[in-house]
């Protein structure tokens, strides 16, 4: 088994088999891009001397394709496990607790998919209660929709409450103000690296000559904003406020061992949906609502991979661009502790979770924290892991 001369704990997120690439600034100092390595951060512009790493966001490099990310992947394999380097590379390692972290890449366009048959079931159930809980569409295409690229941001930015309109069973008439339903959706998202030409679709078989890398998401969703403004044209302000994402990119290469096959589609998907290769991943996430472990949804039985997603989301020609961000959709598994959102987890509201403090939660309340993480099979045996995608709820504008 491969260690890295640099001293990693036990169950750190961040061994030598992991690598994932994030923009840093250490104090004082601009933003570049590093890689994780136990309790460090190693500066790549200043240990490979490429210009491409002294830069704010990833999107230079991500856009030079696999053949780029694998050489460079090598050469840090390489550097970090062979003494021999030691002495020229340990200058260039900062420690992570003095660094802050950005927003990894500049994100082009975001795209949120509804992948986890439990979750569609779920949420079919509670907003469609005299209805099928799929939709007629949803075993035949990934159903998705174009979010807000703008509101994107790094784990540990505050979410402010928002306000807008609602209107509830017994309200006559639609009101204004701070959302009661604050929700979160706990989601991976694919990083698009390899952008594509207009009018040329790219294949389930493309999908790893394009992605990047993968990162954990908290879709931040509002639902009584959501319920009422959703029909006909899908979410809007009910999910466009904000939107987190972690701060380090877990390239695909470091994913290989995590790849399980997804579950049996029936009916089988169109030719243009259908899979040589399996792109199920067996990622296991954690929700912690106030400290408290609330859930724990399995990736591994998402419906639709993103192999697929990124084929239907192309299919009629749409190109890609550097920095994309794709997002799988709530993952949540069969029963009540694997569900990734609080809408299922406590049922509309109607079955509170009680949490470590004694206190009982329905929906998100002012001040409260939110922390998703999740693990992977890595290489030799070990596990890896994505770090954690964090935020907190602050009041609404109106009411500071
Ligand atoms: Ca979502």
């Amino acid at each position: 088994m491969r260690r890295s001369w640099v001293p990693v704990a036990d169950g750190s997120h961040f061994p030598v088999q992991n690598l994932p690439y994030g923009v840093f600034s250490p104090a004082g100092g601009r933003p570049r891009v590093g890689v994780a390595i136990g309790e460090q951060v190693l500066d790549l512009a200043g240990v490979t001397g490429d210009e491409v790493f002294d830069r704010p966001s990833l999107n230079s490099f991500m856009a030079r394709g696999p053949g780029a990310w694998a050489e460079v992947r090598g050469r840090l394999v390489e550097l970090l496990t062979d003494e021999a380097h030691r002495a020229a590379v340990e200058p260039h390692l900062v420690p992570r607790a003095e660094v802050e972290l950005h927003l990894p890449f500049e994100v082009a366009d975001y795209v949120d998919f509804y992948a986890s048959e439990q979750h569609a079931s779920n949420v079919g159930r509670i907003f469609r209660p005299d209805g099928e809980p799929l939709t007629p569409n949803w075993k035949h295409l990934p159903v998705g929709y174009h979010g807000r690229a703008g509101t994107v941001v790094v784990s540990g930015t505050p979410v402010v409450r928002p306000e807008g309109q609602r209107r509830g069973a017994s309200d006559p008439t639609p009101i204004f103000g701070p959302s009661v339903r604050l929700d979160i959706e706990a989601e991976v998202g694919v990083v698009v690296g390899v952008p594509s030409a207009l009018g040329q679709p790219v294949p389930t078989s493309a999908f790893a000559e394009h992605a990047f890398g993968l990162v954990l998401v908290n879709d931040w969703s509002a639902r009584d904003i959501q319920a009422w403004e959703y029909v006909p044209l899908g979410p809007f302000l009910g999910k466009s406020f904000a939107t987190s994402i972690s701060p380090w990119v877990v390239p695909l290469a470091a994913l290989q061992h995590a790849r399980v096959s997804p579950p049996r589609q029936a009916p089988e998907p169109l030719e243009y949906l259908r899979c040589t290769e399996d792109w199920g991943l067996d990622l296991a996430i954690e929700i912690e609502w106030n400290g408290t472990t609330v859930s724990r949804p399995p990736f591994r039985d998402m419906y639709w991979t993103a192999a697929q997603q990124l084929a239907h989301m192309t299919v009629n020609g749409a190109s890609l661009r550097t920095g994309d961000l794709f997002a799988s959709g709530t993952v949540s598994g069969p029963t009540r502790s694997e569900r990734g959102s609080f809408l299922e987890l406590t049922w509309n509201g109607s079955e509170p979770v009680r949490l470590g403090d004694g206190s009982e939660r329905a929906f998100l309340e002012d001040g409260d924290t939110v922390r998703i993480s999740a693990t992977a099979p890595g290489e030799d045996g070990v596990r890896i892991g994505f770090g954690e995608v964090v935020g907190t709820i602050l009041p609404s504008r109106s009411a500071t």
